[in-house]
């Protein structure tokens, strides 16, 4: 089934070259289904890591994309603009923290990342000619079980142990980690979560530009959701000592977690925000790193006098026109009301499954659902099964987890959801007779 010539030659994302994990040839997708080669059709639980909110081959989309390419695909951003990128500013406007201003558009997440962390050592690097003198502001806190990207400074920034530190060692730079917030996001606040941020900070705040964190939902690193609590005090200690605080929202963007972004949760205002995946509806591959009138006049009157970064495909008309499409649509559809209803499907069918003695934990927060196991789960078997039963859901580590397109019918959510269930109630070593 494994096409012999990918199998041989293409890398995928993250997997051996010597013993590769079989992959699916897709001919089409469309609403929640993705159509394979060999004919069977499969319930999408991914909505292609996040992005693929509305679904597959939306017409509107398809029709945004197709109206731009008619004016031009790509013109260089150095010097030149074009409609797509403004109104899409505009629009981006609207929805963020109202304290950010200036948009820097990217071309993937981890760029995005990349180009946080950038302004933050320009902006305190910058604050060096005024009386405000940082000049060992370079460094970054974050807590562990984070996700941020895997390009060299992003990957530096997740966590530890998950994420690439051992195998590129001294080559990366060293990071001051705190432990990921504890309390649970529909829990009790324990006001002992914040202490290790607060000594770090107390200690080492000298030294540091940022703090870098995914509000709310902690992704990759773990599919983690906390207390918004946590994100007050960060934000408090922040201004305390003088340092920028930057919110990845590239995962939980867009309405994912029950909020148009997760920020509001907490009611807490970064610095700089980044955001990505689910921008363009899953379209292209877009990105944009939002700031503070501060930083950006910060940086624009520091030695250098301008922003170091400016990619080729930085703010890609087709994606712009795309993501304005696609921001548009999730707008005007009562998306609100929507999450809201994936949310209780994913309560009422998933609960249960937490019984279990092989399940850790069960948890739902807006169009996300978790099932933590109590060990490692056999990628290669479960995706297998999964498919032979119609449905796509990509395990990794101890999780297995949802977060379907916004389309998905109340019938589709079912399927991928009883089908999920019975995977796991069946798996090995499983206790069978726990669930009725
Ligand atoms: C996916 C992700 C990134 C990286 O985005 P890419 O487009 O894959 O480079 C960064 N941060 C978070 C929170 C993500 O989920």
């Amino acid at each position: 089934m494994t096409d012999p010539f990918d199998l041989e030659h293409i890398w995928h994302p993250y997997t051996s070259m010597l013993n590769p994990l079989p992959t699916f040839k897709v001919k089409r997708a469309y609403g929640a289904t993705i159509e394979l080669e060999d004919g069977r059709t499969l319930v999408d639980g991914m909505s292609s890591w996040w992005c693929a909110i509305h679904g597959y081959n939306h017409p509107e989309l398809n029709q945004a994309v197709s109206d731009q390419l008619q004016n031009m695909a790509h013109i260089m951003f150095g010097g030149l603009t074009h409609e797509p990128a403004i109104e899409l500013g505009k629009l981006l406007l609207k929805i963020m923290p109202p304290s950010l201003d200036k948009i820097f558009y990217a071309d993937s997440g981890s760029v995005a990342v990349e180009v946080a962390l950038k302004m933050a050592v320009q902006y305190w690097s910058s604050k060096k000619e005024t009386a405000l003198n940082q000049p060992e502001k370079t460094n970054f806190i974050t807590t562990r079980s984070g996700y941020h990207g895997d390009t060299w400074n992003a990957m530096s920034v997740c966590d530890p142990v998950t994420g690439m530190h051992q195998i590129f060692g001294t080559s990366l730079p060293n990071r001051i980690f705190v432990p990921a917030p504890q309390s649970r996001f529909d829990g009790e606040w324990n006001p002992q979560d914040i202490h290790e941020l607060k000594q770090q900070i107390e200690q080492h705040h000298h030294r540091i530009a940022a703090l870098i964190i995914e509000p709310i939902v902690q992704g990759a690193g773990g599919m983690r959701f906390y207390h918004p609590e946590y994100l007050r005090q960060a934000k408090a200690l922040c201004e305390q000592y003088n340092i920028l605080l930057i919110f990845d929202e590239i995962a939980t963007g867009f309405g994912r977690t029950g909020k148009m972004f997760a920020w509001e949760h907490a009611q807490v205002e970064p610095d700089i925000m980044c955001i990505g995946k689910g921008l363009t509806g899953g379209y292209m591959t877009l990105s944009a790193t939002l700031t503070t009138k501060d930083v950006a006049e910060t940086i624009s009157r520091g030695e250098a006098g301008v922003f170091m970064h400016g990619p080729t495909f930085m703010a890609n008309p087709l994606a712009c026109a795309v993501a304005l499409r696609s921001t548009q649509l999730l707008l005007e559809q009562g998306w609100q009301a929507n999450i809201q209803r994936i949310e209780k499907i994913l309560t009422e069918q998933l609960t249960d499954l937490a019984q279990l003695e092989h399940v850790a934990d069960v948890r739902v927060l807006g169009a996300i659902g978790v099932v933590e196991l109590i060990t490692n789960v056999d990628m290669k078997t479960l995706q297998q099964q999964f498919v032979e039963r119609g449905i796509w859901v990509r395990p990794f580590g101890k999780l297995i987890y949802v977060m379907p397109p916004y389309v998905i019918t109340d019938d589709e959510l079912h399927y991928l959801l009883a089908q999920m269930s019975e995977v796991v109630k069946n798996m090995q070593g499983a206790n069978s007779n726990v669930l009725a």
